[in-house]
């Protein structure tokens, strides 16, 4: 149940479809974003909003498809989702894609269509995980720099490379994959950035390979503010088995300590101290207990 918002208006959730021969769904050329919102202390609020919208337009643009609304509008379409289904605490999915008039790559008549739901999704890792990490696994997919994985668009058809990673990291008995660059640096997880920290430095890849993520920004700024020096560069795989602690962050993971990697324990084997503090931190961030 619920409402969906689609194409300017509010839907109930079962009369939200789509006809079979929609193009995104044969040829996967699309847009999407993957937003929270939270209760914070100053009420239900969505974390990055403008960002998103944002990042969202940017992802069109790349893929030459034009959001038939405007940034206001499609910032008010997420505001209502929240609002009309009462979620204060909540995911969303904005999404941007081509009709079903007609077949073909050719098409030109295509439609844009674009919207947005919102459901509850608390957190797919355990409590216990955000504490002790998760068991990642390198993956024999890597993560382009360009062409179909261009970085700077979170696109439909990138998704297809993030799936079969992570199902391939869920088939060894890990609970994350970590892709490679066509170079064999590290890149980013199936949907979330990582960092390593090293010698009480934090590094992270620069966005050669990965999406420019919203909340890698965030955490960036909040470990500069907390006076540590953030280093963006290529980082190997043995640095992250050598690394005293590492990390994960994305909207939906928020951070998330990585515990091994290939079996190699990182640090401690726990969340090491300065996750810890970055963790809290953020949360602290998003929920509005910080000034900022
Ligand atoms: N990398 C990929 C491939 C993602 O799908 C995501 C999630 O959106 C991220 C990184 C993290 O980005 P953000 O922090 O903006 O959610």
């Amino acid at each position: 149940d619920g409402l969906i918002w689609f194409d300017g208006e509010m839907v109930p959730w079962r009369d939200a479809q789509v006809h079979v021969l929609t193009h995104t769904l044969h040829y996967g050329m699309g847009v999407f974003e993957g937003v929270r919102a939270y209760e914070t202390v100053n009420g239900p609020g969505i974390f990055r909003l403008q960002e998103h919208t944002d990042r969202l337009f940017r992802s069109a643009h790349i893929m030459n498809m034009t959001i038939p609304f405007t940034k206001e509008q499609v910032n008010e379409a997420q505001l209502a989702a929240v609002r009309e289904n009462n979620l204060p605490h909540a995911y969303l999915r904005p999404m941007v894609f081509y009709g079903s008039e007609g077949m073909g790559l050719r098409a030109n008549n295509l439609k844009v269509h674009m919207i947005v739901a919102a459901w509850e999704w608390p957190s797919y890792m355990t409590p216990e995980a955000k504490e002790i990490g998760i068991k990642v696994r390198t993956s024999s997919y890597t993560r382009h720099h360009v062409n179909i994985t261009m970085c700077k668009a979170k696109a439909n058809g990138n998704y297809i490379n993030s799936m079969l990673a992570l199902n391939e990291a869920l088939s060894c008995g890990a609970e994350e994959a970590l892709l490679l660059d066509p170079e064999g640096y590290v890149a980013e997880g199936s949907g979330e950035n990582v960092f390593i920290v090293y010698k009480g430095k934090i590094y992270t890849p620069e966005l050669t390979s990965c999406l420019d993520g919203i909340t890698r920004a965030t955490v960036i700024t909040l470990a500069q503010e907390l006076g540590y020096e953030i280093i963006e560069k290529r980082i190997t795989r043995d640095e992250v088995y050598v690394a005293d602690e590492a990390f994960f962050t994305g909207t939906a993971a928020e951070v998330l300590p990585i515990q091994q990697l290939d079996g190699r324990v990182i640090g401690s084997g726990k969340r090491g101290p300065i996750t810890e503090q970055l963790q809290k931190l953020y949360f602290d961030h998003v929920m509005g207990r910080t000034d900022k």
